[in-house]
């Protein structure tokens, strides 16, 4: 079986993890976090929400609008509401995973604390267009959406500085990893300041228990992700048998995790410091695969490719298709498995639909929650693995019938 998800873990994370703690785990993290992404600081959370939640505190966001994509992580808006804030939700731009940022503007009012750009499966947000809207609306706080986009690149320059401060997101799904936890970073020494402080008030320390967890599910990713264990979680995972640990959000309700509010550990900081060592080389190895997938599944009939952008860090890989349902279901039979990534829009989600934000229509994102398919583009995809897959997208977008084992 080939996964649709693979952390990109070796032997160095492995070291990372099992040596013995030091004081400042997480400070050095921070600075090298920093330091990499060519900002003055990193401030380290729990997760990427805890960091966005605590940002709109700090800012004096409270009781405002702030404007985020209709086709984003659904965590985002939870982080929204639970800073005290309204999200309202923006469609996608025809042709474009990300945010419609002309709908953005026009939802520009009195009432806005906070635009959230997010660069959605590592396509840069149009920065140009950004800029045109910071100008003219100077007291919108803009947040960068970094989740998926670690150092992607709108023509030459870097998405997350490009605002107040930028946020990412490190569990194991995303292009680099530190168990669980989040980065904030930002340039305004000011801002930082207060942001630390914030944390320092608001966070409990990380406890053994949490830290013993986090090693232990850091180290149950390695046999998880070989590939005899993965079959069986694969059949566990169709029985809907892992529905409820696989499952990251509950469609009726708003909620943070219940450890939101304790640090990050310094195990998942030592681990995220290996990673960012390997980070440009992991997302130089997606670009790559990208542009093979590009080359060799090109012509595939029923599916559309997502486009080749120079800056983009490919956190995911997403032609659009009709055939999804059917598609997932015979690519699995022929030992691929195929996933499904945001396939949902957060405006029509039973917690969101009757909110004051989702009100209008959200056609675009409608139809990429419907129709957007996660093809595999981890570490564990060999040039091998890679034209296997397309060989079989080839055999199941044949249609119904001719599908001959
Ligand atoms: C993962 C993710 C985040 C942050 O997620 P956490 O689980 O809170 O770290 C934020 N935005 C997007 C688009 C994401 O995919």
């Amino acid at each position: 079986m080939i996964p649709r998800l693979k952390p990109d873990l070796g032997w160095r994370e492995l070291r990372a993890a099992l040596s013995s703690p030091g004081d400042g785990d997480v400070e050095r993290f921070e600075l090298a976090f920093a330091r990499e992404m060519g900002q003055r600081h990193a401030i380290a959370f729990p997760y990427g929400r805890t960091g966005l939640m605590l940002l709109l505190e700090t800012l004096g966001i409270q009781g405002r609008e702030v404007i985020c994509p209709a086709y984003t992580c659904t965590v985002v808006a939870h982080a929204i509401v639970h800073s005290g804030n309204e999200p309202v939700f923006v469609d996608c731009a025809e042709g474009s995973f990300n945010m419609d940022l002309d709908a953005a503007e026009d939802a520009i009012n009195a009432g806005t604390g906070a635009l959230v750009a997010t660069s959605l499966f590592g396509f840069p947000v149009d920065l140009d267009r950004l800029d045109e809207i910071r100008r003219r609306h100077p007291r919108v706080n803009v947040i960068q959406d970094c989740a998926h986009s670690f150092a992607a690149r709108w023509r030459e320059r870097p998405v997350h500085p490009e605002g107040v401060a930028a946020l990412f997101g490190l569990n194991a799904s995303k292009l680099m990893t530190s168990i669980f936890g989040g980065m904030v970073t930002t340039d305004d020494d000011d801002l930082a300041a207060r942001l630390r402080a914030r944390a320092a008030e608001r966070l409990r320390p990380a406890t053994l228990g949490k830290s013993t967890r986090r090693l232990l599910y850091f180290l149950s990713l390695y046999p998880a992700f070989s590939r005899l264990v993965y079959g069986a979680v694969n059949r566990l995972e169709r029985l809907g048998l892992l529905a409820s640990f696989v499952r990251y959000y509950d469609e009726g309700e708003i909620d943070m995790p219940a450890d939101h509010l304790e640090a990050m550990t310094a195990v998942e900081a030592r681990v995220g410091r290996a990673q960012l060592r390997r980070y440009r080389e992991i997302v130089a190895a997606r670009r790559s695969r990208a542009r093979r997938y590009d080359e060799s599944a090109r012509d595939l009939p029923g599916l559309d490719l997502p486009p080749l952008v120079e800056g983009a860090t490919y956190s995911h890989y997403v032609p659009v298709t009709e055939q999804r349902a059917d598609l997932l279901r015979r690519a699995r039979r022929h030992g691929v498995q195929l996933g499904e990534v945001v396939e949902y829009t957060v405006p029509s989600m039973r917690a969101y639909r009757d909110r004051a934000g989702s009100t209008g229509t959200f056609p675009v994102s409608e139809r990429y929650s419907r129709q957007v398919v996660n093809l595999p583009i981890h570490a564990g995809m060999t040039p091998a693995a890679l034209e296997r897959t397309v060989r079989v997208l080839r055999r199941c977008l044949r249609p119904a019938g001719s599908d001959t084992e």
